[in-house]
């Protein structure tokens, strides 16, 4: 696990805090979810629900509010009882379908760059990585690429969309053509949905386990942390036919065995809020995307809008740097701003070298500040 030991997320935050930056690296909200999931959470804590070890899975309430969510907003038809595992955050969700579905030495195949804990939970099971870089400053997936990847030592694709760190939702052709290749090659996947909410105009979030043929062969992840604005409440889930989350519940329940108490009852009272709360949440993300997309434009920063997340990526080479690492270092001496590389998400040293990434979930004045100092920094 040396290759694991330090995360780029703890460096430049260090890096802010050392220079009082403004620090658009690590993708959470500034501002926490709705009060009533906030007054849920309390109330369970009063009542008692909760605050000694909850069900094994996942307490009864949020695995139904989970396949109801599931139901009323993809379709997707779900038993509680058995095809719901709850996890302590989408993280622990993918650790586990890592370590039930990988022996030593097989492969998994995810598209690049990709979220640092992939790599890592991968080594956890004693799997190897093998990468498919998006396109460069497109970021769509290259599905010769994909092809040419799978290996018979392939065991699963790891799969992510709304992607992180580039911000691409996969278009339904895209994940199509996805699963023609996981078809011919008997794959499982893993899906991290994570950002499902976080999907803009003109986009649409396809589930993975949606496409025809795709269901009995996907474990897919969900964040409360992402759709509820509580990142810090480690509240997630996996689901997926019931063989699959069989495998994953007898893994996850012997990394924490149980997650979050009184939060499960909050975080299912928040899965079932109604169109009045999911709308304005994601128009408010779409308005702090403009404003920072905007705003970089303006300054001549090549920009790529991103359709979802929580993130946007400039193109380093036009600000007289070749290399997106020594931008993200010298940024805060010279700006007062932090951001992230993405060459840390990649293995291959040259895929993602100009880019970097930005992180918009942040409220529109921290954002204004944000560019302002780019501005007497860059203009
Ligand atoms: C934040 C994030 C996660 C982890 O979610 P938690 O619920 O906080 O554990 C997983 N996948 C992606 C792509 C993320 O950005």
């Amino acid at each position: 696990m040396r290759e694991h030991a330090s995360t780029v997320f703890g460096e430049m935050s260090a890096l802010a805090v050392a220079t009082g930056s403004v620090n658009l690296g690590q993708g959470f909200p500034d501002t926490d979810g709705p009060d009533l999931v906030r007054d849920a959470a309390i109330r369970a804590i009063r009542e008692g629900r909760g605050n000694q070890y909850p069900p094994v899975h996942g307490v009864p309430e949020l695995r139904a509010a989970i396949a109801e969510h599931q139901r009323r907003f993809y379709g997707l038809e779900l038993d509680p009882a058995t095809d719901v595992c709850v996890a302590t955050g989408a993280s622990e969700a993918i650790a586990a379908a890592l370590l039930a579905l990988v022996d030593v030495g097989d492969e998994v195949v995810m598209f690049a760059p990709w979220f640092d804990l992939y790599a890592a939970a991968v080594s956890l099971a004693g799997g190897h990585r093998v990468e498919v870089a998006l396109t460069a400053g497109t970021f769509r997936p290259d599905i010769e690429a994909l092809r040419t990847a799978i290996g018979p030592r392939t065991r699963v694709l790891l799969l992510n969309s709304p992607h992180n760190p580039t911000g691409s939702v996969f278009t339904r052709e895209e994940l199509t053509a996805i699963a023609a290749v996981v078809r011919e090659h008997d794959l499982w996947v893993i899906s991290d949905e994570a950002y499902e909410h976080l999907v803009y105009t003109g986009s649409e979030h396809v589930p993975f386990a949606s496409i025809p043929g795709m269901a009995e062969r996907t474990v897919t992840i969900g964040s409360a942390g992402k759709s509820l604005s509580m990142t810090g409440w480690k509240v997630g889930w996996a689901t997926g036919p019931t063989d699959l989350v069989a495998a994953v519940r007898v893994t996850r329940q012997h990394l924490s065995f149980v997650s979050s108490g009184p939060f499960q009852w909050a975080v299912a009272e928040g899965l079932a809020l109604p169109d009045s709360y999911w709308e304005p949440f994601r128009d408010g993300l779409e308005h702090q995307r403009d404003l920072l997309c905007d705003g970089l434009a303006a300054l001549g920063f090549p920009t790529t809008v991103p359709q979802g997340t929580y993130f946007a990526t400039t193109d380093v080479r036009p600000l007289g740097y070749d290399d997106g690492w020594a931008f993200c270092r010298d940024l805060p001496h010279r700006a007062g701003v932090v951001a992230i590389p993405h060459e840390v998400f990649h293995d291959d040293p040259d895929a993602g070298k100009p880019f970097v990434r930005w992180a918009f979930c942040k409220r529109p004045e921290v954002l204004e500040e944000a560019l302002a100092r780019l501005d007497r920094a860059f203009g």
